[in-house]
């Protein structure tokens, strides 16, 4: 063996020790054993086939669905001396050559390859020819028919394993669920992989789930903590997409619109100026973000509901991999349920799709109205049982009040039934609180023993009670018509009176946006440390920190590389922390690896010299 794991990680990558499982991964590898390695975005996957590459004789062939990914995996390998290049579509004939060259000369460390081209018999016999390390198969999941990823040809990957018996495999992937494990094993015949099952805990994530009064306005304050941060705000149309991406602009924001409608060379610009500049926001429909492996987004915004938990995990698993303080926000009314019922409803899907899909929907709900730690809500959707409660996310924040809400939940059950099962909740709670309105009337609903009943309550939390109820399962969503609310079997035993009902209670909308940023402050006050999630930048280190992102943006540009392959924030944290004046103390901050040092450390040790 060329050199030990540990002397690879810290002289090549700049980092001290290894992270959970990565070490046995690697030793397990680098002995030539095979290995499934499920561990969660941002989990440090990369460092389990890339150092025993390097330890090993030989390259390591690694395969990967993303063309994107390559690029990027690459350069930041270069940019920390390691020998690597890529082989997919995006080069030319010349340039393809070349790399085959390197490889056929013994001259790499890691090769990426995209699927298609490592499966034709031209590469596999340039492979029998030269000197193999392993195999790493990125994104395993992608055999999984199932998935949204399924990539056909990674089901021929058996190949490899026929064809080179005596190279060490290992397979990665973030998808959790043991069904798609299962399909790995079998269709890459990873019988004999030892299993490495991370936590998929992201615990620098914080989740927060709200209620929507003024979706633009809560985004709008939410994103007050977060100015000049790198984030990604979803919606669930290309129209929705679009005026909020203006709209924002015209707040002052960067903010660049992204969807399967746009000009393909439009959307390329944006992604790239996403990934290259500083503190853009890209606002997208869920068509964003596979194979983003950006590591600084500081937010992850939803102006709509996700389609399922296994979506809002994925999706809010896009920001954070630099495991700094990132926000996860979402913000739902009973509208979504609505307009998502409609759309599973009325796509072409079959019955059976149709029925999963609405399930899914419901454990999502659930998921939005649970009291209980949201994050071990969502770790025990995906099988994990988090023992404790977590302290990061808006339920154990702050605590959700309950109230008995049996004879709210009886009022509200009882107007669906009077009013004929067929009203959405706008109208049913206007009936509840007496209001005139030519509906009403012409429906004779203020004849109703229910008309005024509700007085007691406030419109939001009337709102509230019925967007409740249906994420209870007590009332269901007409799905064709316009949202209409009926009975279920389950609201007959609360009407009986045979089942009480526990309800959050609703904080009630604020009138303006500049109310809600009052209420919010005097809220922060009181929790000041709590609140903001994003980390923090001492104030009288800010000039340096603007100096040093400028110093590393003047590299970057001169590199063609986005400003996080030169050095993550969280190395330039730690460089504003410690505050380094000579290369030999650079060279002890996390992220700075002998070439980096080399070459960029003079001149992040001339920034330091000013301040
Ligand atoms: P994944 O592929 O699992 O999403 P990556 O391999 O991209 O994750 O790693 C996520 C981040 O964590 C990267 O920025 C990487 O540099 C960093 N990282 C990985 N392993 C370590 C480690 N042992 N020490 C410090 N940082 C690490
Ligand atoms: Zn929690």
């Amino acid at each position: 063996m060329k050199s030990s794991a540990q002397k690879i990680l810290h002289e090549v990558f700049g980092y001290a020790h290894f992270r959970g499982a990565q070490a046995e991964i690697v030793e397990q590898v680098a002995n030539g054993g095979d290995a499934l390695v499920l561990m969660p975005t941002g989990g440090g996957k990369s460092l389990c086939y890339q150092i025993p590459s390097m330890m090993r004789h030989g390259v390591g062939i690694v395969v990967s669905p993303l063309i994107a990914l390559m690029q990027d995996q690459v350069d930041a390998l270069l940019q920390a001396g390691v020998k690597a290049a890529f082989l997919n579509s995006s080069l030319d004939a010349q340039a393809a050559r070349r790399v085959e060259q390197q490889l056929l000369n013994g001259e790499l460390d890691l090769l990426y390859v995209a699927p298609e081209r490592l499966l034709t018999g031209r590469f596999l016999d340039l492979l029998a020819q030269s000197d193999i390390a392993l195999f790493a198969i990125d994104e395993a999941h992608c055999v999984s028919q199932w998935g949204h990823d399924f990539r056909p040809e990674y089901r021929e990957l058996t190949v490899l394993h026929q064809r080179f018996p005596d190279i060490p495999r290992i397979a990665l992937t973030a998808t959790a669920d043991a069904p798609t494990r299962r399909e790995i094993i079998e269709r890459l015949s990873l019988d004999d992989a030892r299993q490495y099952v991370s936590s998929f805990d992201r615990p620098n994530i914080r989740y927060t789930i709200t209620q929507k009064h003024d979706g633009k306005a809560q985004l709008l304050d939410f994103l007050q903590d977060h100015r000049d941060e790198a984030g990604i705000v979803y919606c669930l149309s290309r129209k929705k997409v679009e005026a909020t991406a203006e709209w924002l602009s015209a707040k002052g924001f960067t903010a660049l619109p992204y969807h399967a409608g746009l000009d393909n060379v439009v959307r390329a610009k944006n992604q790239q100026r996403f990934l290259r500049e500083d503190g853009v926001i890209i606002v997208a429909t869920i068509a964003f973000g596979m194979g983003i492996d950006k590591p600084d987004v500081r937010f992850v915004a939803h102006l709509d509901l996700p389609k399922s938990v296994e979506s809002y995990y994925q999706e809010t698993g896009r920001g954070g991999r630099d495991g700094l303080p990132t926000d996860a926000w979402l913000a739902y009314g009973l509208g979504d349920v609505v307009s998502l019922s409609q759309m599973i409803e009325t796509s072409e899907a079959p019955m059976e799709r149709k029925r999963l899909e609405k399930q899914k929907l419901d454990a999502l709900l659930g998921f939005c109205e649970t009291i209980q730690c949201r994050r071990r809500t969502l770790l025990f959707y995906f099988g994990e049982d988090y023992k404790s409660v977590c302290g990061n996310c808006d339920n154990c924040l702050n605590p959700p009040k309950t109230w008995d809400g049996t004879l709210a939940a009886q009022k509200a059950l009882s107007a669906v039934f009077r009013t004929g099962q067929r009203f959405g909740a706008v109208h049913l709670v206007e009936v509840l609180l007496g209001k005139k309105s030519e509906r009403i009337s012409q429906f004779g609903h203020d004849k109703l023993t229910v008309y005024g009943l509700g007085k007691d309550q406030s419109e939001t939390q009337w709102r509230g009670i019925f967007r409740q109820l249906v994420a209870m399962g007590l009332l269901a969503v007409d799905m064709e018509g316009f949202g209409g609310l009926s009975l279920t079997e389950a609201s007959r035993v609360v009407l009986k009176g045979e089942r009480s009902i526990t309800l959050r209670e609703e904080q009630d909308a604020p009138k303006t946006s500049k109310q809600a940023r009052a209420a919010e402050q005097s809220k922060d006050r009181a929790t000041a440390k709590a609140k903001k999630s994003g980390f923090e930048i001492p104030e009288n280190d800010e000039p340096l920190w603007q100096a040093l992102r400028t110093a590393r943006m003047a590299i970057a540009k001169q590199q063609g590389v986005p400003p996080y392959v030169i050095f993550h924030d969280a190395t330039l944290l730690e460089i504003l922390r410690v505050k380094p004046q000579s290369l030999d103390e650079l060279a002890d901050i996390t992220g700075v690896g002998a070439t980096k040092l080399e070459r960029y450390g003079s001149a992040v040790i001339e920034v330091m010299a000013e301040f």
